[in-house]
Parts: C-alpha cells; structure tokens; sequence
C-alpha cells in the first residue's frame, strides 16, 4: 500500500512539481464527501433561489453511475459532454480528439440524457476544434471562450469556419474558478461570494452573459454551498437571470435578448471529473502511461 501511495506520489510530483503532495491530499480531503452528498447539498440550495446548474461531466465517468447523471437532469439541471477521458486535447491526434468527442456523446444517449453543450478537459483546445464541434448537434460550447482573447468578451460568439459563421455558440469563460480561488488563492467563502458578485455586477450593464466554472467537487462542499445562494440572490436582484446554456442559447437566437427583459445572464457550471478519489488516482497514473 505504502508502495502503491509512494508510486501515486511520484507520478503526480511529475505533473504539479512541489505542489505535489499538497494537492493530492486537497483532492483526498475533499472526496472524502460523498459525491451523492455533494450533489444533495448544490440541488437544495439552488432550490432554495431557483438557480440552475449545468455540469460537464467524464462520459468515462458518468457511465459509472448513470444514477447520478439521471438525478442531475430530473432535478432540471443541465449535463454536458466533457469529454470521454480527461485528457488534454491538443495532446492527441485529431483523429484522437474526434474519438473522444464522439465516444463521449454516444455515451450520454445510452444513458438516456440529450447533450446539447461541451467543455474540453482542462479548457483545452486546438485551433481545429469549433470544427469538429459543428460536425455534431452540439450548440453550445463553454471552455473554448476561456482562452485569453475570449475570456473577456461579454457576450456569446462564433468562430469562423471556412468564411461561415459557427451554428456552436461560444461562450466566454470567466477567469475566477473555483480552484484558482480556494487552491491557489486560499480564498473563504465570505471572499469568494464577493469575487463573483463583483464580476456580475461588471458584466450587468453591457447586458451580456457571464459563465463561471465553480466545480461541485469544492463548491458542493457544506463549507462552500452557500456561496451559490448569496450569487444568485444578488443576480436576481440585479435583474440577472439564471439558467442553463442551452436555455439561454435559444433563447437568445430567437429573440435577441434575455427571457423577461432580465438585463443579463448567468450561467453557473461545474465539471465533474471523479466521483471518488480512486477515479483521480486512475487518471493521473493513465496519463502518465499514455
Ligand atoms: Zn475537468
């Protein structure tokens, strides 16, 4: 056991450096919620404000327990496609990249669940990739706008693809994640309700929309939950409106503006990348191999 945890250590000290053991025992801590507590404690409190969640999830891992896929969209929440293993694209071959994306969607329809959206691993993407997305029926995308000429933008975008615009809509992604917050900056809750405030309350005027990427591991935690009811409060009191991207996509091809005169859109996601620690340990070890 001793051997195995040491040899667990080494791999991951290749990819985070010193940060390593730090980071290990971070991801250890917070497994040791169960992913169904974690879930239990994000659906109650957005019940509370009527906030909707969307969460881009592993296929390799949502086939694990489809259960738990099942329970996020009858709770009315979104699930999209984060690829089939966390792997980061670019990494790969195209042909790669596409048996992914494919492998990955084929897997949500077996589960029963409609994907309509995507979030690359890591928010990584090659050049080619909005073109592989308008092979598909996906028509949203939310980690390609993470890149820095993107992540600014206040509203959804299209990417060019040979002289056309995309069908996929693109989506800015805002820089302050949760792991960016609370393990690189050690921020507390009280801190971090105030960051996405912050943010929203910037984004408000252009009557764009704003996307965060808070993911359950850490933000479903009883520790951090509360922060989705302070954000989406104050969204609504700043005549945001809170739903999922596909929600919001369509709502906006149609009409030009947000459901009920609302000044802006928030859209609130988290990937889901293991639902147990073991998951992660596998991850990092077939990385390593791969
Ligand atoms: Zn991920």
């Amino acid at each position: 056991m001793v051997e195995t945890l040491s040899k667990y250590i080494g791999q991951i000290r290749k990819r985070w450096g010193l940060r390593a053991p730090r980071q290990l025992y971070r991801m250890l801590k917070l497994h040791q919620t169960a992913f169904d507590t974690i879930l239990e404690n994000m659906f109650a409190t957005l019940e509370e404000v009527s906030g909707l969640f969307t969460f881009p999830i592993v296929a390799s891992i949502a086939k694990m327990k489809p259960e738990l896929v099942r329970l996020i969209e009858s709770e009315g929440h979104e699930v999209a496609s984060h690829g089939y293993n966390h792997v980061r694209y670019p990494t790969i071959s195209a042909h790669a990249r596409r048996q992914d994306l494919l492998r990955s969607l084929q897997v949500f329809k077996k589960i029963g669940i409609e994907i309509s959206g995507f979030r690359a691993p890591y928010d990584n993407y090659t050049d080619d990739m909005p073109e592989l997305l308008e092979q598909t029926n996906l028509i949203w995308d939310g980690g390609f706008g993470y890149r820095p000429e993107h992540r600014e933008r206040t509203h959804f975008f299209h990417v060019e693809i040979d002289g056309q615009e995309s069908n996929v809509s693109y989506i800015p992604l805002n820089m302050w994640s949760d792991d960016y917050m609370i393990d690189r900056k050690g921020m507390e809750p009280k801190i971090i309700s105030r960051v996405l405030k912050r943010e929203m309350t910037k984004i408000a005027p252009t009557e764009g929309v704003i996307m965060f990427d808070l993911h359950p591991i850490r933000m479903g935690q009883k520790k951090y939950v509360g922060c989705f009811k302070e954000v989406i409060e104050h969204a609504n009191s700043i005549g945001g409106w809170c739903t999922t991207p596909t929600e919001a996509v369509k709502y906006w091809n149609t009409h030009s503006k947000w459901k009920g005169d609302s000044k802006f859109c928030l859209l609130l996601t988290g990937d889901i990348d293991n639902w147990v620690f073991s998951d992660y340990l596998r991850r990092v070890l077939w990385r390593r191999r791969g």
